[in-house]
């Protein structure tokens, strides 16, 4: 149907059998289509398709197929850092296609791949019910739930990959799939946990768990404190139930008019904290840290869509750099190792350093996983900067690098991809078994890797 002779690539055919936008170099909306949230990544595509419908996706691929160009999706552009040259490629930017439907009887929710987490978390907090939600409002649902999904709720409820009930997506022959447990259970394990590797998927179906409030909020302490602070929270961690969710950080906020005047241009340690359970008990598990004396505390009972402002991040598409680490343990020398790179004193340019308690639910496999059953280790580092500008990033990554081997000691060497912003050997990312697996759908799926994805795993040769 379709075929690229000139040197240009030619996509009137694509336009005319697309509903959605087709926009190529030279087009004047093209710095806008190919722009990511990640605004310090400069994306060179091939051309950028915006599909409103899944036989605009289904159109595309075929396209790409028949023109030899490559294809990767997009929901966002939260983790485009690590996607590299799309030089042959055509990107998907799926933000068109945003539809959520709820099901409030069977507890699921389905959205569609350009679905963001306030779309879905607002509506079924309405119900009394919460996503496997992220701490952003505005990443994007099927790009954090194929990386693995780390939320508020996970040490209750698990990965959010593991709490998918099915997954309609477009394979490299053009074919629309709805896989489930029963329905292509290789492909629908693949999808959960191994990334985009696998196809477009054009609509994910949640499941969702009843949660009418939580008691949550932070406590923030100015950053001199950071190494008893999180001393402190490591040792708090240990004696949390399944129903705790938290994390220590150290913050150093800018100072833009975006951030409110009791925090901006300062730095602080801050301790986060999700509990699934009522205020009293909620309060007396913190008195601990509360006992610490901490200059501003904002806990109370929220619903599951107030669980969207509680990390703080970006209201809006930054330009940043960001890399992570999972940590077997977090003895005291390991807080002191991170505090002496990141807190007072250390230059530090990391806007924002933290370490996420995992465990419980995170760390079992249960029946029916997917290709991420569970994320081992006791703790997960996060950290980023702003970069705005080329030696911007480089500093940042720079000192990424610093706060990583300082904790060397500590680290598993996994890795998890959602914390992961730069390319890496993605079998880092996988139990040697669930990588060997992997590969093998993916050789199925897609022989000749056409889809292009920020963390790939590649077919075997
Ligand atoms: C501010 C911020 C907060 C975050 N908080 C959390 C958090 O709390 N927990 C957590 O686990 N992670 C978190 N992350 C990481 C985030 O989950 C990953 O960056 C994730 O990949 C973002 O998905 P996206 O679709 O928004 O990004 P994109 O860059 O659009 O997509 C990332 C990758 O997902 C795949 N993908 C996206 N859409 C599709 C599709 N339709 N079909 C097939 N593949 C697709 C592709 O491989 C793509 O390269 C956070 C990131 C940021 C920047």
């Amino acid at each position: 149907m379709y075929s690229n002779t000139s040197s240009a690539l030619d996509v009137r055919a694509l336009r005319e059998h697309m509903t959605g936008a087709v926009t190529v170099p030279g087009d004047s909306a093209w710095d806008l289509a190919r722009q990511a949230w990640n605004l310090s990544v400069d994306q060179h595509p091939a051309a950028v398709a915006e599909p409103e419908t899944v036989a605009d996706v289904v159109v595309v691929v075929e396209y790409a197929r028949a023109v030899g160009l490559r294809v990767a999706a997009q929901g966002t552009g939260h983790s485009a850092a690590p996607l590299g040259s799309l030089q042959d490629t055509i990107l998907v930017k799926t933000h068109r296609m945003r539809t959520v439907e709820i099901d409030p009887d069977r507890r699921r929710a389905r959205a569609q791949a350009g679905a963001v987490w306030a779309d879905v978390v607002v509506p079924v907090s309405e119900h009394g019910l919460a996503a496997l939600a992220g701490s952003s409002h505005d990443v994007g649902v099927v790009g954090y739930t194929l990386g693995g999904g780390l939320s508020w709720l996970g040490r209750k409820h698990g990965l959010a990959a593991n709490s998918v009930a099915a997954i309609q997506v477009v394979t490299a022959d053009g074919r629309v799939a709805l896989v489930d447990a029963d329905h292509e259970p290789d492909l629908f394990w693949a999808l959960r946990g191994g990334g985009g590797s696998f196809g477009i998927v054009t609509a994910i179906e949640l499941e969702l768990h009843p949660v009418d409030e939580l008691y949550a909020g932070m406590l923030a302490f100015p950053w001199e404190r950071a190494g008893e602070v999180l001393r402190a929270w490591r040792e708090w961690t240990r004696t949390v139930p399944d129903e705790v969710s938290s994390l220590g950080r150290i913050l150093q906020f800018p100072p833009l008019p975006d951030i409110p005047e009791p925090l901006r241009a300062r730095s602080f340690a801050i301790v986060e904290v999700a509990y699934l359970g009522d205020e009293p008990s909620g309060a007396e598990l913190l008195a601990p840290l509360r006992a610490l004396g901490p200059e501003i505390d904002t806990f109370g009972m929220v619903s599951p869509e107030g669980l969207l402002q509680l990390h703080m991040d970006p209201p809006h598409a930054v330009p940043g750099a960001g890399d992570g680490a999972q940590l077997d343990v977090l003895p005291a020398e390991a807080v002191d190792a991170l505090v002496a790179v990141a807190g007072p004193g250390s230059g530090s340019p990391l806007l924002s350093v933290e370490l996420r308690h995992l465990g419980a639910a995170l760390a079992r496999a249960d029946a029916g996983h997917g290709a991420l059953a569970a994320l081992e280790g006791d703790f997960a580092l996060f950290a980023v900067g702003v970069a705005p500008d080329a030696d911007a990033a480089a500093t940042v990554r720079a000192h990424l690098d610093v706060v990583r081997e300082a904790l060397t000691e500590w680290n598993s060497g996994r890795r998890f991809l959602n914390f992961t912003e730069r390319p890496i050997d993605t079998r880092a990312a996988f139990p040697a078994a669930a990588y060997r697996r992997l590969q093998a759908v993916k050789t199925l799926v897609d022989p000749d890797d056409l889809f292009q994805s920020n963390h790939p795993i590649a077919p075997i040769d």
